[in-house]
């Protein structure tokens, strides 16, 4: 692994020195060994979320993972969990893990929305921004929690017992905003130059030390990061237009801190602050659970730079597991009794012109014509239909959402989706076309989710005045957004790529084992909260216990 840093304490350097961990459950005797059970309730939970990691990611890269996830594998291990909303992008899939519940209920139904009446100019909302102080903008926003609307765990925690801390990192601030909730105790996010935190609190000491440790990094710069040697045949060439992907290896040039920060190493750097977080709030020392959320975005920050079937997310995935080695050999070192959890924001996919190559000739890139501005001017041209300011209506294409001009009159909105829905109804790439008033009479849907229908996977994700009027669907296959150097694929469809994601639970001394049967990320949240034995009245949640005890046990009843 990587060193760590000498200004972390001695501890963390002793454990990363240290022999491997003593012999967990694949060791033991396998005739009739009784499950083992952790006692009492963990110090702290570990919430990790990985930005983009598919269960498709997982099942290829599993085999491989020598260092932190090791642990992880030996737990319960639940290798299909879904996102099971239609919505899989990064804030609505972030605002699920620790809420115990669809997007539906939640509010965040989109990394970013349109309220075309507000007074600013701009008319996008982005979904941790508090759009009502003029300061804030959506690609500058004003950071705020306000936006969603259930509890997180640890917002039910504190509520409990105050004692408990509530803490976030994540190189994006929407991650560990929505991981860690409303009742807060220190927040970090990668802003222009390190981790910074809400515009009303200070950043903490510990914080300035991490982002002087990565002021020197950047600048002195780094080569190219290792290829593990079971990268294998990943590592080839495929072009796209007049570039091509799958060979790269992240050298690092001197002070540019934006290619740092959104390459792998910025996973290392999150892991080494979560740890000096917990050293520097005192997390997992009492009596009183506390929670930690850890949001490693470097996966997806790769994948949708160079698609996910390169060397390129090899070696991101190398990285990865390091990152977790710093951060689990960093507790253990502190002798903390925690509880982990891994699991994902949302799937992915990859480069459709590698996917063509690969054995998948229906994977492609979105039509142009189903831009925003293309429908627009194809709409105002079938019904003769303009409006003075701005235009006809936004979102569509990659939003998959589209909201009208507040200029419209009620029988002008009705006219122009009318033909908007014609439009998108004739466009072979669209899967599905649905308008509020239908989406509003169906339930939210409940069940099995790899068997949800289109309609019951929008639903979990819309939320009437801020999803968009019409919702679109794509054909599986389709890739939003045109290709460009250092952004090549994406996500955010209804198809199972984008939707599922593995769910895996840690804790030392237990008895792992594996579950293919699908399961929710809804239920990471009441999971959690029965080992710290906290109930919540009926209708908390929408995921369900999962008993992650291997034997006669049960640990939804304690
Ligand atoms: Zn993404």
């Amino acid at each position: 692994m990587r060193p760590l840093s000498l200004s972390l304490a001695p501890l963390a350097l002793a454990a990363a020195l240290a022999a491997p961990a003593p012999a967990m459950a694949q060791d033991a005797p396998a005739a009739a060994a009784p499950a083992t059970a952790p006692q009492g309730e963990p110090k702290l939970i570990v919430a990790i979320s990985v930005d983009q990691f598919s269960a498709d990611l997982f099942a290829q890269y599993r085999e491989h993972f020598t260092k932190g996830f090791t642990r992880l594998l030996q737990g319960a291990v639940f290798p299909s969990g879904f996102q099971s909303h239609a919505a899989t992008e990064t804030c609505p899939g972030h605002s699920t893990l620790l809420t115990g519940v669809h997007p539906a209920r939640t509010g965040i139904t989109a990394n970013s929305w349109y309220q075309p009446g507000i007074a600013r100019a701009e008319k996008e909302v982005y979904c941790v921004e508090d759009e009502t102080n003029p300061k804030s903008t959506p690609d500058n926003p004003v950071v705020s929690p306000a936006h969603l609307k259930a509890p997180t765990l640890g917002d039910l925690m504190k509520k409990r017992n105050p004692k408990t801390i509530n803490a976030a990192v994540s190189a994006k601030d929407r991650a560990a905003v929505m991981m860690s909730g409303h009742d807060t105790d220190a927040v970090y996010w990668i802003g222009a130059k390190g981790f910074t935190t809400f515009e009303n609190r200070r950043i903490s000491k510990a914080v300035e030390a991490q982002n002087a440790v990565m002021a020197k990094r950047v600048a002195a710069g780094d080569g190219a990061l290792p290829v593990p040697g079971w990268c294998g045949n990943v590592d080839r060439a495929t072009p796209i237009r007049d570039f091509t992907i799958g060979t790269y290896r992240f050298p690092q040039a001197a002070g540019d801190f934006k290619s740092y920060a959104n390459g792998p190493r910025i996973d290392t750097a999150t892991a080494e602050m979560a740890v000096r977080m917990v050293d520097e709030l005192g997390m997992g020392k009492d009596a009183v659970p506390d929670v930690l959320s850890v949001s490693f975005s470097a996966t997806d920050k790769v994948g949708h730079a160079f698609g996910t079937e390169g060397v390129e997310m090899c070696i991101q995935m190398n990285v990865l597991d390091e990152a977790l080695a710093t951060l689990f050999d960093g507790l253990d070192a502190r002798g903390i009794d925690y509880e982990g959890v891994l699991s994902a924001d949302h799937g992915g996919f990859d480069a459709p012109e590698r996917q063509k190559l690969r054995g998948n000739p229906d994977a492609t890139r979105i039509d142009p014509a189903l831009s925003a501005e293309m429908l627009a001017s194809a709409v105002s041209q079938d019904t003769g239909v303009t409006v003075k300011k701005g235009p006809l209506f936004y979102g569509a294409g990659e939003a998959g959402s589209v909201w009208f001009s507040s200029e419209l009159t009620a029988e002008q909105k009705h006219k122009v989706m009318t033909a908007l829905v014609a439009r998108l109804k004739a466009n072979p790439q669209i899967a599905a076309v649905y308008t509020q008033d239908q989406i509003m009479q169906w339930p939210e849907p409940k069940g099995h989710p790899q068997d949800w229908t289109m309609e019951q996977k929008v639903r979990a994700s819309f939320v009437p005045g801020r999803s968009g009027e019409v919702q679109m669907l794509t054909v599986r296959g389709v890739v939003p957004g045109e290709a460009k150097p250092f952004k090549v694929a994406s996500h955010g469809s209804p198809w199972d790529y984008d939707r599922r994601v593995p769910m895996l639970f840690w804790r030392k001394g237990m008895t792992g084992f594996e579950q293919p049967t699908p399961v929710e990320t809804v239920d990471i949240a009441p999971t959690l909260a029965a080992t710290v034995g906290l109930t919540a009245p009926a209708g908390t949640w929408d995921g369900r216990c999962l008993d992650i005890d291997a034997g006669e046990a049960d640990s939804c009843r304690r």
